[in-house]
């Protein structure tokens, strides 16, 4: 190691993936994709390919042990690694589970994690195929990789949108930030006179966003059904601006989102503007909707139109258009890609 010191927070997550992960060559002819997608993808036999996707679950950071159930813990976090499978048009076949655990949590603890990534496996029919365990001294990490397959054909990445494809999501976006709006506002209630029962009356939709969500396995059977593949495919766990941002990168074109198209469910912008926060912000950065985004070929169109589970938000255009809201009013403003930088300190 050098004297030099380059803080993490320069870099930004994705910043710190690249420094990291530059110098390496991939030189196997089985490694169709390796770094920059939401899956890795690799060849199975002459016309499939394994996927294979991980994601760490870390204390503290993604979840608090004050409003998170542990079965709901376990559940989410497989649930968020399938949701990359499901991105890039595959089917998620089986898991692995990693926990490092500190001595505050008991065996009965640990068996309601479980009951959670059961529940997930049944439901999403997955194997739990291994894993590792160890002890911790700062508190419950989940790591957890998902193995999964699609035709060849099928594979659907960040980089194939091309200038005039529409861009779709799916269901509605700012549910999970605004139920962590609530439960942290309930949280410090909870601190300042723990007799307060929490007010959740109402919240329901928004708490199970957060809490209990569920991946889009049931688009890749619609995309199927329909006769569409889409361009470009990505799983919105960052926020909605911050995977625009992603597939523009990768498919090297701009985008216009019309900011009145924004799917969002009445309860959010009523939280939203109780808790001062524009509904728009929350669809666009709140992050953690489980939800896809993609974009088709204009002559897709009428194959997805009044489908009640997708949203033509917007369009790809040129690269030297950037990237652009377009907001009630007409006017153009620089899409901002907030998300969850991991390492940024605001
Ligand atoms: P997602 O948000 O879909 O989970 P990430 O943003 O975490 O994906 O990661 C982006 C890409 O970088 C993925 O291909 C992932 O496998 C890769 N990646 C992330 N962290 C590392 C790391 N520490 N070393 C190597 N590759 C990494
Ligand atoms: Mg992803």
């Amino acid at each position: 190691m050098s004297d030099k010191r380059t803080e993490l927070e320069q870099l930004g997550e994705f910043g710190l993936i690249e420094k990291l992960t530059k110098g390496f060559k991939q030189g196997k002819d089985s490694t169709l994709f390796g770094i920059g997608d939401d899956a890795a993808v690799l060849e199975k036999s002459e016309n499939e390919v394994t996927l294979i996707s991980t994601d760490m679950l870390v204390e503290g950071v993604h979840f608090n042990m004050m409003y998170m159930p542990l079965k709901h813990l376990g559940y989410k976090s497989v649930v968020v690694n399938l949701s990359d499978i499901y991105a890039m048009n595959g089917i998620p076949e089986q898991i692995t589970v990693s926990i490092a655990v500190s001595n505050r949590f008991p065996l009965e603890a640990l068996e309601e994690v479980y009951e959670g990534i059961q529940k997930a496996c049944e439901v999403y029919n997955v194997d739990l195929i291994g894993g590792d365990t160890t002890s911790s001294l700062t508190g419950l990490t989940i790591s957890i990789t998902a193995v999964g397959t699609a035709k060849k054909e099928d594979v659907v990445y960040r980089s194939g949108a091309n200038d005039g494809d529409l861009l779709v999501v799916t269901g509605d976006l700012g549910a999970a930030f605004m139920g962590l709006q609530v439960l942290e506002r309930e949280k410090e209630v909870y601190k300042t006179n723990p007799n307060i029962q929490p007010d959740l009356d109402g919240f329901d939709y928004l708490l199970e966003r957060q809490l209990k969500p569920e991946a889009r396995k049931d688009i890749i059977g619609f995309l199927k059904e329909l006769e569409v593949k889409p361009t470009s495919m990505i799983d919105i766990s960052d926020g909605l601006a911050s995977e625009i941002f992603h597939i523009c990168k990768a498919s090297k074109v701009g985008c216009r989102v019309y900011d009145e198209k924004l799917p969002i469910d009445a309860k959010v912008s009523t939280t939203a503007i109780d808790f001062n926060v524009d509904p728009a912000t929350a669809a666009l950065n709140g992050g953690e909707d489980y939800e896809l985004l993609f974009t088709v070929a204009q002559g897709d169109y009428d194959k997805i139109k009044g489908n009640p589970h997708m949203t033509v938000i917007g369009h790809m255009v040129d690269k030297n258009s950037g990237l652009q809201l377009v907001d009630k009013q007409g006017a153009l403003i620089d899409l901002k890609a907030q998300g969850w930088d991991h390492f940024k300190s605001s």
